[in-house]
């Protein structure tokens, strides 16, 4: 039974924190060319962090994933992974990586109890990627998702953020590369969370109808009613393994369904991505350590606070000014 229900009836399972909001790559989409990060005394301790994900499980929440900015470069992650893997009443551990660091990491995130990885996989062409991703370098994410799938993880998805005009062409490749590899693969629409210069999201959008529509004209895709707990809608292709996803906050809303909220790396619990309102965990746990009676009944208030929905609009107009990155995607 969970305690944390919202005022609309909707309850919540699914926690995403975010780690740091520092990362060895800068998306166009994502963040700006230069940023500030947080300093490290703002950040969320790593017990902090442990003792956040034990209450909100004792409170019923069954999934959590671990994401940032880039969680792999946060020190200690894997020591986190390892006692969020103990937690008794979570069903799943999860993390979103940009994949640079699982090369060397990856079999300690699979022995520590990871059991679920998303990739950012945004183009297959090395130049463009690099483009996209400002630093990245492809042939290290693509060494990172065969890591993974060494390591021993059966259940990996990618997801790819698609910019019309940028990398719109790569649709059929990503979907043969997913096939290929067998993991499954998300199209997401970008989303107006902080201030870019690099390029007008109003221009750039591009409707999931557009994208399934693309990939229907070579492949038969069956809906299916299968959830991972997250927004994704998701599609089987007869023949594969993979599955197609469909993350389309502007074209098909999906706040009814919401079942998460998220902590961001300074410890705020923010109710709703499209939302501001929010709530500072890490100052109940810093001024009451060990406290957590106080810290669940926090918490359990806040969430009947969650707001309905989001009001993200295509007209690329910024409406919150966090970035991804200090959300936790
Ligand atoms: N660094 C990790 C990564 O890239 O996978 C985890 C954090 S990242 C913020 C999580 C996801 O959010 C990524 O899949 C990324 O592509 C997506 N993302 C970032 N900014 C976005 C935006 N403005 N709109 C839609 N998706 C975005
Ligand atoms: Fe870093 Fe992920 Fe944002 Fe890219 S999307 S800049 S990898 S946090």
């Amino acid at each position: 039974m969970s305690a944390l229900v919202d005022g609309f009836g909707r309850t919540v399972r699914y926690l995403r924190i975010s780690v740091t909001d520092r990362c060895d790559f800068r998306c166009v989409y994502c963040m700006a060319e230069e940023m500030t990060f947080l300093p490290r005394a703002q950040l969320l301790t790593l017990e902090e962090i442990a003792t956040l994900s034990q209450a909100f499980v004792e409170l019923g929440v069954e999934k959590i994933r671990l994401t940032g900015g880039e969680p792999l470069v946060r020190q200690g992650v894997l020591t986190l992974v390892q006692k969020l893997g103990e937690l008794e009443g979570l069903r799943e551990l999860a993390m979103t990586t940009n994949g640079s660091g699982l090369v060397k990491h990856a079999d300690a995130l699979r022995q520590g109890g990871l059991d679920r990885l998303n990739i950012s996989l945004d183009s297959l062409k090395p130049e463009r990627f690099k483009a996209l991703t400002r630093t990245g370098d492809l042939s290290q994410v693509i060494a990172g998702i065969r890591a993974a799938r060494q390591a021993g993880f059966t259940s990996i998805k990618l997801n790819a953020v698609l910019l019309k005009g940028r990398n719109d062409d790569e649709i059929l490749d990503l979907v043969s590369f997913a096939r290929d590899e067998e993991v499954d693969i998300s199209f997401i629409e970008e989303m107006s969370l902080g201030t870019i210069s690099e390029h007008n999201r109003g221009e750039t959008y591009l409707s999931s109808d557009a994208v399934r529509e693309t990939i229907e004209q070579h492949h038969q895709l069956l809906p299916t009613t299968e959830t991972s707990l997250g927004p994704s809608r998701y599609y089987r292709m007869p023949g594969s393994a993979s599955r197609i996803g469909f993350i389309s906050p502007h074209s098909h809303n999906f706040c009814d369904a919401c079942n998460r909220v998220r902590v961001t790396a300074e410890g705020r619990l923010l109710l709703c991505l499209g939302n501001e309102d929010s709530v500072d965990l890490r100052a109940i746990m810093r001024r009451y350590p060990g406290d957590t009676h106080r810290l669940k009944a926090t918490i359990v208030a806040a969430v009947t606070k969650k707001p309905e929905r989001h009001y993200f609009t295509t007209d690329g107009e910024v409406q919150i000014l966090r970035f991804m990155n200090a959300t936790g995607g």
